[in-house]
């Protein structure tokens, strides 16, 4: 990729984990969502959600839990949830209502134009120490590399599927209403990065 990368520092916003607790809790109910973390040994987790900047790892462990205690097909469908609404969260609070005007009624290409750069400057706060990069031509493509962070391909392919529900449902609210991202590369499959091409459906 053209672009280049930045580093992130390994810490990310408490609302990784918030947002993963909420998805857990949507996808099976409060209680539902309780006995799960109970079995896994972090049942005060929603009664004691962070406020403040977490290590990466805290984020990390709790989606191992999740793949220990529900499966690694579940753990996914959480994760690809809670990183839609990591992206509302975003959307709702951290940008400015003239940006998002201005994003919808700008062309998708130059949307993301003007996107891409800001995501990548801010991309840290939920990935962490993953290197984020991004192409505007041919096609508008973006990737995120993790290193030997993830231990196993079924937490690859989960944290895959957060990033891609975040980066998706931003592009949504921002760019075209229909966005999908096109798996290009896979860590879960041995890439040395998750990259994806960007479709304005
Ligand atoms: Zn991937």
């Amino acid at each position: 990729m053209a672009t280049i990368a930045t580093h992130g520092t390994g810490k990310i916003g408490p609302n990784a984990i918030i947002q993963t607790v909420a998805a857990l809790q949507e996808l099976f109910g409060n209680e539902g969502a309780r006995a799960v973390l109970v079995r896994g040994g972090a049942g005060d987790l929603p009664d004691h959600l962070p406020h403040a900047l977490i290590d990466e790892r805290e984020f990390h462990a709790l989606v191992e839990l999740l793949i220990e205690q529900i499966g690694e097909e579940r753990a996914k469908q959480v994760m690809a949830r809670s990183g839609q609404l990591t992206a509302e969260y975003v959307f709702a609070n951290r940008i400015p209502a003239f940006v998002r005007v201005l994003l919808r009624l700008l062309p998708p290409r130059l949307g993301l134009r003007l996107l891409l750069p800001a995501m990548q400057r801010h991309t840290w706060t939920f990935a962490g120490s993953g290197v984020f990069a991004y192409d505007l031509m041919p096609t508008p493509s973006l990737s995120i590399a993790n290193g030997s962070l993830f231990d196993t391909p079924a937490m690859a392919a989960a944290m895959c599927a957060y990033y891609r529900g975040a980066f998706e449902q931003m592009f949504r609210k921002l760019i075209c209403p229909r966005a999908t991202l096109h798996e290009l590369e896979c860590q879960a499959r041995g890439d040395r990065r998750c990259r994806y091409a960007i479709q304005c459906a």
